[in-house]
């Protein structure tokens, strides 16, 4: 079991105000695999208070010796690497080969990345009679999903520790444990106390105290748009700055002159990771109509390959799904996406063979699917494709616009410069064109509904500052 039943609040590990805790299941057998405390309003109080006493020090930390801090938590998590591999596996679903180099590897990275940047970064410059300079925000809430959660976490606090803030971290129920680790390689760190803290809870009841709490001045928060608009809402009324970092639907706008088998393979691949409960899944793949049917099979064929099982075992490609509801929401997904009339090309609602225990779903793809119905303009995050057919290119790029979202896309086509001007007419934060890899210093984050702000390199850091302009005589 991997029970907690303490917060990490001013340096201490403390008993919770209630006796209330939520049951953590695990992904791939359905059985609970420990239990962490349900806070409230009074351990976002505690939680707030320590944050807020340990900023003025943390704030006037050389940058070098902030830097030295996140090394030391880079290392200390890089220590610790197989043993959260293993734990995210359990928690969200994602097969441990992939877990070891996506979920442990990147919050790794992503620490050491922050401890370098810090030392390049120019906290202040002149402008004319002005010596503007960057000075952090303050205390930040920082509140996380499931999907990749000690990611979602990294993003957040490695950038807000280097400028200067203090955090309360509040994770994601359905993945919690990853976060204890943190705090534990946080507190063998030696962090002044009260820089880092962690409660744990429910968004409608620790979440939103954070949020409202008058010592808080941040709200960094990736997760679904329903939360975000909440979060947004309650943040208003102390007119705190917020970054939303939300969900997507994102399109992967193959062109007629693309190579269908690499652009295809290509976008299932990027539909399927973490069993497609990624903010950024290539879920609508657009391809010519006079290469539909070519573009179909081979989607077919690529997600047929992705065999389902154990995520602890080094052969599956695709794991189950994070919780029980999350399933039964993919689930639904896949009965509405037959009864708006998509054609099921591979996969389905029914429980796969072979698999029991976990919340598996089959690798789905649809053909033939509207723009405009439910499956091809709401987020699902399961393993489900929609295929959907275009006449020409302006076609394609209306429709790849068309959805309340703007997080993420893909273009593929021979013409690499006509691909990059198609790309640059996706209203998204981050397109990839023909397959161009993932950069953990370019900005990360979305148009429209999938949120405001940007998460990672030093654009990330600059969420977390304040500009302050002294007029100078001279
Ligand atoms: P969620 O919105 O249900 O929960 C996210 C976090 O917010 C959790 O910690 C939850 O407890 C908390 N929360 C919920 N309601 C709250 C409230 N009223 N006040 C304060 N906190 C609250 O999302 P989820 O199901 O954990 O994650 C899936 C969603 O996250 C998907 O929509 C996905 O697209 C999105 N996501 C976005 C990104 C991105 O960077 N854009 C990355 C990962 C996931």
């Amino acid at each position: 079991m991997h029970s907690r039943d303490k917060f990490y609040i001013g340096g201490h590990w403390v008993a919770p105000s209630g006796k209330e805790a939520i049951e953590v299941h695990n992904a791939g057998s359905g059985e609970v695999m420990g239990k962490v405390p349900a806070g409230d309003e009074k351990d976002a109080e505690a939680a707030v208070t320590a944050a807020r006493a340990a900023l003025e020090g943390w704030s006037h930390t050389p940058v070098e010796k902030r830097a030295e801090w996140l090394e030391k938590i880079s290392a200390g998590l890089k220590a610790r690497a197989g043993e959260l591999a293993k734990l995210i596996a359990q928690e969200v679903g994602m097969p441990i080969k992939l877990a070891g180099r996506i979920q442990a590897g990147l919050p790794i990275a992503n620490f050491a990345n922050y401890a370098r940047l810090l030392k390049e970064f120019k906290f202040e410059e002149r402008v004319g009679n002005s010596l503007v300079v960057r000075e952090p925000v303050g205390v930040v809430a920082a509140i996380t999903p499931w999907n990749y959660p000690l990611h979602q976490i990294a993003l957040k606090v490695a950038p807000a520790l280097a400028a200067g803030c203090t955090v309360v971290l509040k994770p994601s129920e359905v993945a919690p444990f990853n976060a204890f680790v943190l705090a534990e390689v946080i507190e063998a760190a030696g962090l002044p106390k009260g820089v880092f803290n962690l409660v744990t809870g429910f968004g409608p009841a620790v979440g939103e105290a954070l949020v409202r709490h008058p010592g808080v001045d941040m709200i960094s928060f990736t997760g679904s748009t329903r939360a975000g608009k909440r979060i947004s809402e309650v943040a208003a009324q102390g007119v705190k700055r917020v970054a939303l970092e939300l969900g997507g639907k994102s399109p992967s706008v193959i062109l007629d002159d693309a190579d269908l088998a690499a652009a295809v393979k290509g976008t299932v691949n990027g539909c399927y990771l973490n069993s497609g409960q990624t903010c950024t899944a290539l879920t609508r793949m657009l391809v010519p109509a006079s290469k539909y049917e070519e573009a179909a099979k081979i989607a077919v064929e690529v997600a047929n390959g992705f065999t389902l099982g154990d995520p602890l075992s080094e052969t599956t490609r695709l794991g189950p799904l994070s919780s029980a509801a999350q399933r039964e929401r993919v689930r639904n997904y896949i009965q509405k996406g037959v009864q708006e009339g998509a054609q099921l090309l591979a996969g389905g609602a029914e429980q796969p063979e072979g698999v029991a225990g976990g919340y598996f779903v089959k690798p789905t793809v649809f053909g033939k699917v509207k723009p405009g119905s439910t499956i091809e303009q709401e987020e699902i995050f399961g393993p489900v494709l929609s295929i959907i057919a275009y006449t020409d290119e302006e076609e394609a790029i209306r429709i790849a616009n068309d959805t309340p979202y703007g997080l993420a896309g893909a273009v593929w086509g021979k013409d690499e410069a006509h691909a990059q001007k198609v790309a640059r007419r996706i209203r998204a934060g981050q397109v990839d064109v023909n397959g161009g890899a993932f950069n953990m210093n370019a900005p990360f984050g979305g148009f429209k509904q999938s949120g405001h702000g940007r998460e990672a390199g030093s654009y990330g850091l600059e969420e977390f500052l304040e500009y302050k302009s002294l007029q100078l005589k001279q």
